[in-house]
């Protein structure tokens, strides 16, 4: 994207800055990041005077990661997270001293799996605490422009045909002030006073269940360093009862630093905290008394099922846990809501550098508000789906300890009951696959809204099942896929020749057409429209034929493809004149824009 009017100017009469955001977790720091690497003026305010202080959501997908390859930073992330190796275990045990029960090879790293991920990403997956991608995102942010303030709350707002004033008040000095922006951006979590603020319709049961969650150190590499994992789940008396499925000893650090999760009854709220409860706890999940341990930090929480059916009202928009709330289960949390700010982000720097019309905002609520409903559906499904480890004992629950002991013991035994809980149980365990394999869920999104030109073909159906399995396609409202191609020898990802603010032509051998009428339409719309052109002698190679074997098009067809990635529009062959090309080009990005 070309440095808008804007860039590098003071604020607009009438204006303190074009967008406000409240809120700096993933969905607000990604924002601010986006929107000043874009050159748009942005202010982020945050209740509290630091970024997260405990890890809370950690896997990191690779739809994550690629938005940190686009941004530049990925490096930056892969040298504070933990890396993909290590994450290859999901293991289910009585306790980390205990009965193991079974494994479930997780987040790809099954050699059946591992090429269905390297396939469709040049990123790894990572486990990444919010302690750890909250300061990139913010620090990387304010030094490309964007103002951040902390120990300010968000109070209200009132927006007009021009614009949003935002009440805030510092919490330090408890003065109240007001905030001139074209645009707001309620990136304020679970709790969000802006979709409260604006009325946002939401649907599902609310809060489903409650847990605590408990920081500590303690060195339990004797335990797990043989079978890595990030998550060990521990089926125990009283660990099915509300909570998120089971009792859970999380991976922060490996093996030194972990994360204690156990449910509680949120209408009887939290029990007492004190430091003989947590030991009591940890004793029971470790299954010996033989470790220290030195607890940082302890919070209740809530697990919700909860989704906006409508995400945003004029100027107003929200990202993240504001407009969807579920259990950690799958990994969706700050994934998710970064998705969110990279869909938004560049309609709203194209809108305000008037590149696009107003109406490419209602793309926003088309395209995301779906996957709100999407992930808390699926994350809530992973919890009632630990159920099947329980039926797979014959139990329905734990609430009898000398029964569940009783069945666990024929795990071990000889004998048709033994064989067939057997059997049961490794079904069971692996079924988890739909909550620690589901590569579809990350990856198959389908927009349809006013920022897609669709080409008359029907979505392709997917051959596999789509919540375990990425399908590729470059039908428009699919992100584009990943491929390795090369630039004099060294590959690079198509994801690479694409994104950075703007948008892009992707087009082969026979194409030239393509790029005079990219030239043409760049200086009709004021916008930086790179080409692309990968083919045998081309800038870009494809010495793998994978490209050809992806894109779906003739080698002279054009893919047209978003900021985001996303593909906008596709032609199958050019027509031909450059004219043609030109009309056709001309009015595809005209309509995704708005204009
Ligand atoms: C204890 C805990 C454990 C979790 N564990 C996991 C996990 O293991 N895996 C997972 O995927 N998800 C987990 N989650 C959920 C995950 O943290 C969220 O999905 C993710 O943080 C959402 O990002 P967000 O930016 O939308 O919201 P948040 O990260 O909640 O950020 C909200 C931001 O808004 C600010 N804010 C709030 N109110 C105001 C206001 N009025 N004015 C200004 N600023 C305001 C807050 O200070 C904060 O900066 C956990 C959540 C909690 C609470």
């Amino acid at each position: 994207m070309p440095a808008g009017p804007l860039d590098n100017t003071p604020a607009s009469p009438g204006y303190d800055t074009d967008v406000l955001i409240a809120g700096s977790g993933p969905a607000g720091g990604s924002m601010a990041l986006l929107l000043a690497t874009y050159g748009v003026r942005v202010k982020m305010i945050t209740k509290y005077g630091q970024l997260a202080d405990t890890p809370r959501a950690h896997i990191t997908n690779q739809r994550t990661v690629e938005v940190f390859r686009d941004l530049g930073i990925e490096h930056l992330l892969q040298r504070e997270a933990t890396p993909w190796e290590l994450m290859s275990n999901t293991t289910y045990c009585t306790s980390l001293a205990g009965q193991e029960l079974g494994r479930v090879p997780s987040w790809g790293t099954n050699p059946r799996r591992h090429a269905d991920y390297l396939l469709a990403s040049p990123c790894t997956m990572v486990d990444a605490p919010q302690t750890i991608v909250e300061p990139i995102l913010v620090s990387q942010a304010q030094a490309r422009g964007a103002k951040v303030r902390f120990d300010t709350e968000y109070l209200g707002h009132e927006q007009d045909a021009d614009g949003v004033t935002t009440t805030a008040r510092d919490r330090l000095t408890g003065t109240e002030h007001t905030v001139r922006s074209r645009y707001v951006v309620g990136a304020d979590g679970a709790r969000s006073k802006v979709a409260e603020d604006l009325g946002l319709p939401f649907e599902g049961p609310g809060a489903v269940a409650g847990a605590l969650s408990i920081v500590f150190e303690a060195d339990l590499s004797r335990f797990v360093a043989h079978r890595p994992s990030v998550l060990y789940w521990m089926l125990q008396p009283g660990a099915d009862e509300h909570g998120v499925g089971l009792g859970v000893l999380r991976m922060i650090k490996p093996w030194t630093e972990w994360m204690l999760i156990w449910g509680y009854d949120p209408a009887a709220g939290p029990p007492d905290f004190t430091d003989a409860f947590i030991r009591d706890l940890a004793v029971k999940l470790v299954g010996t008394d033989d470790f220290e341990m030195r607890v940082s930090s302890r919070a209740p929480w809530t697990i919700n099922h909860h989704f906006a059916t409508s995400i945003s009202k004029g100027r107003v928009f929200c990202a993240g846990d504001a407009i969807h709330r579920h259990p950690p289960n799958n990994g969706l949390g700050s994934n998710t809501s970064i998705q969110d700010s990279y869909n938004l982000a560049w309609k709203l720097a194209h809108v305000i550098k008037g590149l696009a019309g107003p109406s490419l905002l209602d793309s926003y609520d088309a395209e995301r508000a779906p996957v709100a409903r999407q992930v808390v559906e699926r994350a809530n499904k992973s919890i009632a789906d630990t159920g099947r480890i329980l039926e797979a004992l014959g139990l329905s629950d734990t609430s009898d300890p000398g029964k569940l002991e009783e069945r666990l013991a024929v795990l071990r035994a000889p004998g048709q009951d033994g064989e067939k809980t057997r059997e049961a149980m490794r079904e069971a365990i692996a079924y988890k696959s739909y909550e620690f394999n589901a590569h579809g869920v990350e990856h198959n999104h389908r927009y349809a809204s006013g920022a897609v030109d669709p080409d008359g073909t029907p979505m392709p159906a997917f051959t596999r099942d789509p919540d375990l399995y990425a399908q590729p396609t470059t039908w428009p409202g699919a992100k584009l896929p990943h491929a390795w191609v090369t630039r004099d020898g060294v590959r690079v990802s198509t994801l690479d020749l694409g994104g950075k603010g703007a948008f892009t032509l992707f087009t082969g051998i026979g194409g030239q057409v393509w790029a005079q009428a990219a030239a043409a339409v760049s200086a009709q719309l004021g916008l930086d429209l790179p080409v692309v052109f990968i083919g045998p002698g081309q800038a870009y190679e494809d010495p793998y034929g994978t490209w050809a074997g992806l894109r779906e098009i003739a080698d002279d067809g054009a893919i047209l493809v978003r900021p985001d990635l996303y593909v906008a529009y596709r032609v199958t062959s050019a027509p031909a004149s450059a004219d043609e090309a030109t009309t056709q080009l001309g009015r595809a990005l005209r309509a995704v824009l708005g204009r």
